[in-house]
C-alpha cells in the first residue's frame, strides 16, 4: 500500500510524510476520524515507510522493492504487529485469527468492525481487544529493543481496549529507539485520556464528495445518475462506496421511497410481504436500505431550508425530494429523520427485523398522515 493509492484526503497524508521528512516522527500516534476514511490504509503505509531498507528521505517514500517493503505489502513483515479486536470465545485460535484478519485487511483496509465480524462470519459475536494480546506484543518489542532496526505495532480500534488501555503507558512513556505505536481509533471518546494525551493525533475527516466521485469513477468505472446516488450515500465512507457500487441491483433512496408508500397506503397484505423480504436480506442490505433513506431525507430537510445542497443528488432523486419536500411539513420530515436514525440504530443491534420493521411501519403511517 503506498501513500499515493489510499482513497483519503490529501491532508493527513502530507502531515504524515512531513514527519519523515523533518524526521520528527512521534513514537506514539493516534489515527482518527470517521469510518471508511482510509486512516488504517494511511497506517500500514507509514508503517512501509518505517520499516523499508532504502526509503526516498525527501519524498518520504518507501522504496517498493526491498524485502521490507515486499513483506509489508504482504503484512508479514516480522517487526510489524497487530493488535485488533477478536471475537470473546474462549475457542478462538490465536493463530487463525491473526491470519484472517491479515487476509481481511489486504482485501479492504477501509474495513470497519462490522466488516470485520461478517469476515469471520459472526456477525452475532462481540468483539473485544485482551489486555493479554496486547502485553504479549509490547514484550515482545521489548526483546527485540537491542536490535537496531525499527518496529512498528498498529492497534486497529484501539477503543475496544477499554479501561484496559492502560497497558499501553508504559511503551508510550519509554519506547524503545525506533519503536513505533500507531494507533487507529473511530470512537475517540472510549480512549483513556491518559493515553489520548500522550499521542500526536492525526485527523482524518470524512472523505470529500469530490474524492469519491473521483475514485468511483476511476477504480469502479461508474458514472451518471448511479455514480452520484453511490457517492450521496456513502457519504464520505469509501468502504461504503466500494459495497454499495458491487449491489449492482440496489437503489437505497428509490427503494426506501417505494417502503413510504407502502407505510402511507398500510396494507396489511403488502406490508406483510414487503417485511418478509426485507427480512430476507443481509444485514449490511438492510442498513444500505435505511441509510440511502436517511441521505434522501437529510436532502429533502436542506430543501425544505430552502439550501441548494441537493445536487449530490441525482436528476430522477431531485425532482422526487422536491416533491416530498413539498408535500409533506418540517415537523414530519424531522420525525422521520429521527424514526430512520432509531431503525439504525436498532438494526446495528441485531434487532429483530420483522418485529422492528412492523412497528417502524406504523410509526412511519402516524407520522406521514398526520400532515
Ligand atoms: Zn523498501
Amino acid at each position: 500500500m503506498t501513500f499515493e493509492e489510499i482513497i483519503c484526503n490529501p491532508e493527513p497524508i502530507t502531515f504524515l510524510k512531513n514527519q519523515f521528512i523533518l524526521e520528527r516522527i512521534p513514537h506514539a500516534q493516534i489515527l482518527t476520524g470517521p469510518q471508511g476514511n482510509g486512516s488504517m490504509a494511511a497506517a500500514l503505509a507509514f508503517a512501509q515507510l518505517l520499516l523499508c531498507e532504502e526509503p526516498n528521505k525527501e519524498s518520504a517514500t518507501a522504496c517498493q522493492s526491498c524485502s521490507s517493503c515486499k513483506q509489508t505489502n504482504l503484512l508479514i513483515h516480522p517487526d510489524l504487529h497487530f493488535a485488533f479486536p477478536k471475537i470473546s470465545d474462549k475457542d478462538n485460535k490465536s493463530n487463525s485469527i491473526e491470519k484472517a484478519f491479515r487476509e481481511a485487511i489486504l482485501q479492504n483496509p477501509y474495513m470497519d468492525e462490522m466488516g470485520w465480524l461478517e469476515f469471520l462470519e459472526a456477525q452475532n459475536k462481540q468483539l473485544n481487544i485482551s489486555a493479554e494480546s496486547v502485553r504479549q506484543i509490547i514484550e515482545g518489542l521489548a526483546l527485540k529493543s537491542f536490535d537496531s532496526s525499527a518496529q512498528v505495532m498498529i492497534i486497529w480500534l484501539p477503543e475496544y481496549l477499554g479501561d484496559q488501555g492502560n497497558i499501553l503507558l508504559k511503551l508510550i512513556e519509554e519506547p524503545n529507539k525506533d519503536s513505533y505505536l500507531i494507533l487507529v481509533s473511530h470512537n475517540l471518546e472510549k480512549i483513556l485520556p491518559t493515553i489520548l494525551s500522550r499521542c500526536q493525533t492525526v485527523s482524518f475527516e470524512k472523505i470529500s464528495n469530490k474524492r469519491i466521485l473521483e475514485s468511483l469513477s476511476s477504480i469502479q468505472g461508474l458514472d451518471g445518475e448511479r455514480l452520484k446516488q453511490i457517492a450521496l450515500v456513502a457519504d464520505g465512507n469509501w468502504d461504503k462506496a466500494l459495497r454499495l457500487s458491487k449491489h449492482e441491483e440496489e437503489n437505497p433512496s428509490q427503494e426506501f421511497i417505494a417502503w413510504t408508500r407502502i407505510c402511507w397506503t398500510l396494507k396489511a397484505s403488502t406490508l406483510n410481504e414487503w417485511i418478509e423480504n426485507f427480512a430476507k436480506r443481509n444485514r449490511e442490505s438492510q442498513k444500505n436500505f435505511f441509510d440511502g433513506g436517511l441521505a434522501l431525507f437529510y436532502e429533502i430537510l436542506h430543501l425544505k431550508f430552502g439550501n441548494e445542497l441537493a445536487s449530490k443528488l441525482s436528476s430522477t432523486e431531485k425532482e422526487t425530494a422536491a416533491k416530498m419536500a413539498d408535500r409533506f411539513n418540517l415537523r414530519q420530515i424531522e420525525l422521520i429523520v429521527k424514526q430512520i436514525t432509531n431503525i439504525i440504530y436498532h438494526l446495528e443491534a441485531n434487532a429483530n427485523p420483522k418485529v422492528l420493521l412492523t412497528d417502524a411501519s406504523i410509526q412511519m403511517h402516524k407520522i406521514l398522515t398526520a400532515g
